[in-house]
């Protein structure tokens, strides 16, 4: 596996000649199995493998957020050599690299964009859009593969693909979780013992509230949530939403789900200081 962490490096294994398709992970580090099952679905699907570690200042709207993200580079690299071979490469760029300038850019998502971490997280699919979209250009893959654990970015770049009428196939993986049901991700390392022994009971709760979908409204599926969650000592719910699966157009608190359609149940809410997202398809049948 070669290690990049230049812009005229990646550009010179791009004009190489290389055979065959160029998977792309874009991630932040601190990687977990979760980070992993995407460079897996990469190496199955392509024949070359590109994973980016870049902690993107600007889709953060709290800095002491950026300042406490975890970073563990090393191990990152060890982790991805288990995977990665001679045909692939990791890309670990300093801000510079990426953002020579200001990045003034400005991304518009309509209703996409309304809901959710939107308004709770100003500015983020802002500064996600110019990431993805610079590494893009940067790496010029086939195919880029995100997590559906985020689940409202995915729709995002699929979005901006179409948008920056791109091509790159934006692919969609499921979501990796710890043994008690915890949604994996480089935050829970800053979790407290006792939130963390708690955590858990996010996903559990979600699980409940897709059995209850079928035969409740929106508004009790939401007070379910928000109730059991606000009850874990130390944990706050910043929103619990449902939405439809493709616009995510939120569904109204006096309305039954409708058959047929798809949904999501999105949460996000805060264990102690640490902010954790997480969401479950709610099925009807
Ligand atoms: P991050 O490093 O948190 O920006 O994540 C990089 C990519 O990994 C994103 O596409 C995430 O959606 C994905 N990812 C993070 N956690 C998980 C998980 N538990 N399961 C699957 N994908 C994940």
């Amino acid at each position: 596996m070669k290690v990049f962490s230049t812009v005229d490096e990646i550009a010179r294994f791009r004009d190489s000649g290389i055979k065959g398709t160029l998977g792309f992970v874009p991630t932040m580090g601190a990687l977990h199995e979760g980070h992993m099952s995407l460079v897996k679905a990469a190496k199955e699907k392509c024949s070359h493998v590109a994973v980016s570690i870049f902690v993107n200042p600007t889709q953060f709207n709290d800095i002491s957020d950026l300042k406490k993200y975890p970073r563990t580079p090393e191990e990152d690299k060890k982790l991805l050599s288990t995977l990665l071979d001679d045909n692939d490469y990791i890309f670990i760029p300093e801000v510079k690299e990426i953002y020579p300038e200001e990045d003034n850019r400005v991304f518009h998502f309509g209703t996409i964009e309304k809901v959710m971490e939107g308004p709770n997280r100003p500015g983020h699919f802002n500064g996600v859009a110019q990431v993805v979209s610079t590494l893009f250009e940067i790496v010029r893959p086939d195919m880029a593969f995100f997590g559906q654990k985020d689940f409202q970015q995915v729709a995002i770049l699929r979005d901006l693909v179409k948008q920056l009428k791109l091509p790159v196939e934006i692919i969609s993986c499921p979501i990796i979780r710890e043994s008690d049901g915890l949604a994996m991700s480089s935050r829970n390392r800053r979790l407290l013992p006792e939130h963390r022994k708690r955590a858990g009971e996010i996903y559990k709760t979600l699980v409940a509230a897709a059995e209850m979908a079928p035969t409740h409204f929106v508004h009790d599926l939401k007070g379910f949530v928000t109730g059991k969650i606000n009850a874990i000592p130390g944990f706050r719910v910043e929103y619990f939403e449902i939405v439809e699966s493709l616009t995510l157009v939120p569904v109204n608190d006096k309305t039954d789900l409708q058959a047929g359609e798809r949904y999501y149940g999105c949460i996000a809410l805060y264990a102690g200081d640490v902010r954790l997202i997480d969401n479950i398809e709610l099925k009807l049948e």
